[in-house]
């Protein structure tokens, strides 16, 4: 028998206006067979709402007269229901290939996580787990017992403890050790860091006041030395890492406050904001503070993240004396900045490879794209060459470029990493800007989007961080399609 839809469809009303009474009812749309089997999938909750929307949707056009027949047509219907459906089901966090040129990308997800920690990771979080839970005595335990001892050999610090993030690190630190006290702080060094963190108001926040010295410039020792009284409670230095002072300057060294914060009797905390547990000078790359440097020259705490330089999950971690670690610890605001097992197991397997470091530049993925050989990254660049030329042509000319990249993150923001990539370049001079904008576009609707960046005209794939060639590779028939 024939069905009831596609007689309209075929019969004497195709090319017509669809009237609102031949939208099928919700339930004459889940019995087509096509449904049938995506009710079998994914249950009636799903399906059926989503078929309810559909029609909803639709329906005001309908009312109007602008929708043809032949478009609500069961038949028709069901396949704009499974494209529903699969949209639907796409998650909206997606893996992305960053050539865009910095590596450690805030926006795009800062570190990516070493195999061995996406490993323990998945390990632990497959079942229950020792989080907080002592082996030994099958009494309670503690979270932070799970990396103490690391942190601890890592840095030399008598104590550690880890929060959320690095900005919680900051706040706890201030609120446990200064809330209702004095805190004071350079004036040079009051930065702000994406997304509204600012030490000022994260002093005001943690309940501490902000007691400023010296100038943007230049502060000198006794400039701290004079700003001590008895409301102090804290000497602080935080690490300007996003941006730099340079000229007529001088700021004093954690290693020289150090000395004034023993006599007075007044702790020191430094922030070093991305902090990296070696020296990345032995790596060829611009020099960062050390978390054990700071240990070493007296710091009673210091704070630094867990996704930035050090290659981790996010988390702030927080190194230190046992005194002050204990205070932190114990206030009760770690409990809402406390961190999850989940990060916690990444953190982990992280801070392990650093206990053999011979290996880190291959083990670790943000460290081994920030030592990727420039002429690696060239020879890959002229490999890509004639694929990506044949994909984007006519319209763009492709060429090898030499690039200079950024390690990202807020760390040493004056230092460029120089690297190489491609240029695609609008052949028609006319309509340049509106013809890269499309590129850009086509790259970013990629099944694995790719994300570059435009400079001077033309659009910039910076090959520092493909690790595997394929990635791109195998994309561009699609890309190719895209733009035809
Ligand atoms: C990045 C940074 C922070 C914040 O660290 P998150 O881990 O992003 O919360 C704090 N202080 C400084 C100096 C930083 O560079």
């Amino acid at each position: 028998m024939q069905r009831p839809d596609e007689y309209v469809v075929h019969g004497s009303r195709a090319g017509q206006m669809a009237q609102p009474r031949d939208l099928p009812a919700v339930d004459r749309l889940l019995r087509e067979p096509v449904v049938q089997a995506l009710l079998d999938e994914h249950g009636h909750t799903l399906v059926a709402g989503e078929a309810r929307a559909l029609l909803d949707a639709l329906r005001p056009a309908v009312v109007e007269g602008t929708v043809p027949v032949a478009d609500v047509a069961v038949s028709r219907l069901s396949d704009a229901l499974e494209q529903r459906l699969q949209q639907r089901l796409q998650p909206r966090m997606r893996a992305v290939l960053n050539l865009t040129g910095t590596v450690i990308h805030t926006n795009l997800g800062r570190s990516l996580l070493a195999e061995p920690a996406l490993q323990h990771m998945l390990a632990m979080m497959a079942g229950p787990n020792n989080l907080e839970y002592d082996l030994d005595s099958g009494a309670r335990g503690d979270r932070d017992t799970i990396i103490e001892e690391l942190l601890c050999t890592l840095t030399g610090a008598e104590a550690a403890t880890v929060v959320n993030n690095n900005a919680a690190a900051v706040l706890l630190t201030l609120a446990a050790l200064a809330r209702g006290r004095e805190v004071i702080v350079s004036r040079g060094e009051l930065v702000e860091i994406g997304g509204a963190f600012r030490m000022p108001d994260v002093m005001e926040s943690a309940g501490a006041r902000l007691v400023e010295v010296g100038t943007t410039n230049r502060t000198h020792l006794h400039d701290y030395e004079n700003a001590i009284n008895e409301r102090t409670a804290l000497l602080m230095k935080v690490h300007t890492s996003n941006y730099a002072v340079q000229g007529f300057t001088k700021a004093v060294s954690e290693a020289e406050l150090a000395g004034v914060a023993r006599a007075r009797g007044v702790p020191l905390a430094t922030d070093l904001g991305s902090g990296s547990l070696v020296d990345l000078a032995s790596y060829g790359l611009p020099r960062e503070p050390l978390p054990q440097e700071m240990i070493a020259a007296g710091c009673d705490v210091v704070t630094f993240s867990g996704d930035k330089l050090l290659g981790g999950p996010q988390a702030g971690l927080i190194v230190g004396s046992r005194e002050m670690v204990g205070r932190i610890r114990k206030f009760p605001m770690k409990r809402a900045l406390r961190m999850s097992k989940l990060p916690l197991a990444a953190l982990e397997a992280t801070l392990m490879l650093y206990l053999r470091p011979e290996r880190l530049a291959r083990d670790l993925p943000t460290l081994r794209m920030l030592t990727r050989p420039e002429a690696q990254i060239r020879a890959q660049a002229q490999q890509l060459l004639a694929p990506v030329a044949q994909a984007v042509a006519p319209r763009f000319a492709v060429s090898v470029m030499a690039l200079k990249g950024q390690i990202g993150s807020g760390s040493l923001p004056v230092d460029r990493l120089p690297s190489a990539g491609l240029a695609l370049a609008p052949v028609q001079k006319k309509g340049a800007g509106r013809a890269l904008d499309e590129l850009a576009t086509a790259l970013r609707r990629l099944p694995l989007p790719v994300i570059g960046r435009i400079a001077e005209d033309r659009l910039l794939l910076d090959l520092r961080c493909l690790e595997d060639t394929d990635q791109l590779l195998h994309q561009l028939p699609l890309l190719q399609e895209a733009l035809a």
